[in-house]
């Protein structure tokens, strides 16, 4: 990600996002798949089973948001940027623009 934001690339700065979540989605998977293995007790007669659904659910909600935003800028930046100054890469002059 750093990568990314040092050559301006939104391409690379996503894929950051997206290793990212893939790091904090494997740990609230581990963690619900640990509440999940749990013995039913006297508060959760039928078990703990749905804390793997539930992690699911977050998961699943993470990968939606992030790519919302991955998209909404993508588009914030197609809509805003002027034509010539779209690829800002790191072999041109231009300075940053805002985003
Ligand atoms: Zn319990």
């Amino acid at each position: 990600m750093a990568g990314g934001i040092a050559g301006h690339s939104q391409a690379l700065i996503a894929d950051g996002f997206n290793s990212m979540l893939d790091v904090v989605a494997g740990a609230i998977a581990l963690i619900g798949y640990r509440v999940a293995a749990k013995p039913a007790d006297e508060d959760h007669h039928y078990g703990h089973a749905n804390a793997e659904t539930v992690a699911a659910l977050i998961v699943g909600l993470l990968i939606i948001a992030t790519g919302t935003i991955i998209v909404r800028d993508a588009i914030a930046t197609i809509v805003t940027a002027p034509p010539n100054a779209q690829r800002s890469g790191p072999h041109t002059s231009r300075s940053e623009s805002s985003s």
